[in-house]
């Protein structure tokens, strides 16, 4: 069987509510006026933003493009990344779902390597709702469960409640109803406790929606009156989306002329403002028809038919259009013109069929997209990888001692802890590659190098084995005292004098030198430790070869 999913749920057709609007337009419309622009103040705006329901889409587009270019005068990636992610957002409601896809996974991987917890959640957030659209839903579900988890207490409760809502829907679509449930629940007790009728609004549609889909009339039934009494306690109107879900309710118990009721304000044109997008009429339209077609109205049903492929076309909505077919079918099915019902039906079947492989085309390239993105990242850091590894041993070069050992530095300096280093270079080692050959002295240094790396190890977490250059490597030793640091040199020194070299240099012996030294609490130039490292493996050297000499001896 062939069906087309409506979505009342999330979709982005119903109006745009006034709260979370005004107060972004007007902030920003602030900001432009010649006012230098805090960092503060644009952090505001864009939780304002964040915080506007996925009805209101439309209206953050340009106020996140511009804080977006406030971000980056003002120097502040973080701040321009969240105002991308809404961009993103913006794309996804739109349909360009692969533009979007990639936008969040740039994101993505910028905030993985920034470690902002918020905008971690924040793009989570976003991946979990473009793999919904994209039809992956098991990945929408991984995505959205990081979403909830990574939104601490500091986050706004609205956006909170606005991840776990996600959770809850991504939830119900993996089919676990009852965990799905309780988020979505979880979700309406913050909208509650911070009196949002939009949130709460937004909620209870979902939940409404969700409960029908699952044929669940009393539940859906409950939540819908729940709507209702949202909109007469507060006074909003509500959207053409809302007002949907409401009328679908009222059909599942049969009670179709109230549902054709509930759906007069956005057929009449009377609630023309709460019609922001896309395919609110024509959803609205077509439930209309449903419900004229059961209470037995059948000329009106084919009106409102009609009226409903007018739109269709008007818009280019191609999914609703073959949805036209199939109710006309259905209506000349209930006139008893079943040959034109049964043409039509075909008719519907063969669009449905083209419009399924064309989405599922969309919804693969979109994939495909991200995909590419995500291999072109995760190349890229090979490559930054592997600039910062020693080829022949594995161990990190010298490079990466030159970037990592002035952060390693402040660190003891800020925790005033010791730091110790070792530099280690083999003896005679031009001895192995004479007698023996070039590829033998490369043997030797690659098993130094994974016994210098098993001395690293012993070190504690922050230790690291590098290899500087030729038979010349570097142990550094966060944390540890001269003593300490000389009880892991002496241990090093021993293993690899005492490695079962034969099988590989005969009866030349493989020893090594080691020049340590040790700082209380950081406050040296790398090349001032390394210099004093390399004063006391000249030391050693000096005095005969195979030993460790530190600062006091
Ligand atoms: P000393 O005890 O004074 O250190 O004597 P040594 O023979 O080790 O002297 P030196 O450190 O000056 O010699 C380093 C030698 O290491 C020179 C070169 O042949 C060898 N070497 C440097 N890089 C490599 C390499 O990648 N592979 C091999 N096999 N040998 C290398
Ligand atoms: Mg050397
Ligand atoms: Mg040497």
């Amino acid at each position: 069987m062939v069906t087309i999913e409506a979505t009342a749920r999330e979709a982005p057709s119903t109006p745009a509510d006034d709260r979370g609007i005004v107060p972004v337009a007007e902030l920003l419309a602030a900001l432009s006026i010649g006012t230098p622009c805090s960092a503060e103040a644009l952090a505001a705006a864009l939780v304002e933003m964040e915080s506007v329901p996925p009805i209101g889409f439309r209206t953050v587009g340009a106020p996140a493009q511009y804080a977006e270019r406030l971000a980056v005068e003002l120097g502040r990636p973080d701040l321009r990344m969240r105002a991308r992610l809404i961009q993103a957002d913006v794309l996804l409601r739109e349909g360009a779902i692969a533009e979007s896809g990639r936008v969040g996974h740039e994101v993505h991987a910028w905030t993985l390597e920034h470690g902002d917890d918020y905008l971690v959640a924040r793009s989570h957030y976003h991946l979990a709702n473009f793999f919904r659209h994209a039809g992956d839903f098991a990945d929408a579900l991984a995505h959205a469960v990081q979403a909830v988890s990574g939104t601490g207490d500091d986050v706004p409760p609205g956006i909170r409640a606005r991840h776990l809502c996600t959770l809850a829907i991504t939830l119900h679509e993996n089919g676990s109803a009852e965990e799905g449930s309780r988020r979505f629940q979880e979700a309406l007790d913050i909208a509650t406790t911070i009196e949002d009728p939009a949130l709460s609004l937004q909620v209870l549609n979902n939940m409404a929606y969700t409960a029908y889909e699952a044929d669940e009339p009393d539940e859906a039934e409950a939540l819908a009156t729940r709507m209702r009494g949202i909109e007469s306690r507060y006074g909003v109107q509500l959207g053409a989306n809302y007002l949907d879900t409401i009328a679908r309710i009222q059909m599942m118990r049969g009670r179709y002329a109230e549902a054709e009721q509930t759906l007069r304000p956005v057929l009449d044109g009377s609630a023309g403002h709460l019609l922001t997008e896309g395919n609110a009429l024509s959803e609205c339209l077509l439930t209309t028809v449903d419900a004229q077609r059961l209470r037995g109205a059948l000329a009106e049903a084919q009106a409102t038919l009609d009226a409903a492929r007018r739109v269709c076309e008007e818009r280019g909505l191609a999914s609703q259009r073959a949805r036209v077919r199939q109710k006309q079918a259905e209506l000349f099915a209930a006139t008893g013109r079943y040959r034109e019902a049964y043409e039509e039906h075909r008719g519907f079947y063969a669009d449905a069929q083209a419009l399924l492989s064309a989405q599922r085309d969309a919804r693969a390239r979109a994939l495909q997209a991200v995909f590419e993105t995500e291999e072109a990242r995760r190349a890229s850091e090979r490559f930054r990888e592997m600039a910062h590894r020693d080829a022949l041993t594995g161990l990190h070069n010298r490079r990466h001692v030159n970037e990592l050992l002035p952060a390693l530095l402040t660190r003891a300096t800020q925790l005033a802890a010791p730091i110790s280093v070792a530099l280690l270079d083999l003896d005679h080692f031009k001895r192995v590659n004479d007698t023996l050959s070039h590829e033998t002295g490369d043997v030797v240094l690659k098993q130094v190098a994974r016994l210098l790396a098993g001395a690293a190890e012993g070190a504690g977490d922050q230790a690291l084995a590098a290899r500087l250059g030729g038979e010349e490597f570097l142990l550094i030793m966060p944390d540890a005292d001269a003593a300490t640091a000389m009880r892991h040199c002496e241990r090093l020194r021993r293993a690899i004098g005492s490695h079962p070299w034969e099988p590989v240099t005969g009866k030349l012996p493989v020893t090594a030198s080691i020049g340590l030294t040790t700082v209380p609490a950081g406050q040296i130039t790398p090349s001032a430790l390394l210099a004093q490292a390399d004063r006391n493996l000249y030391t050693a050297k000096r005095s005969g070869r195979d030993r460790v000499v530190g600062d006091l001896c």
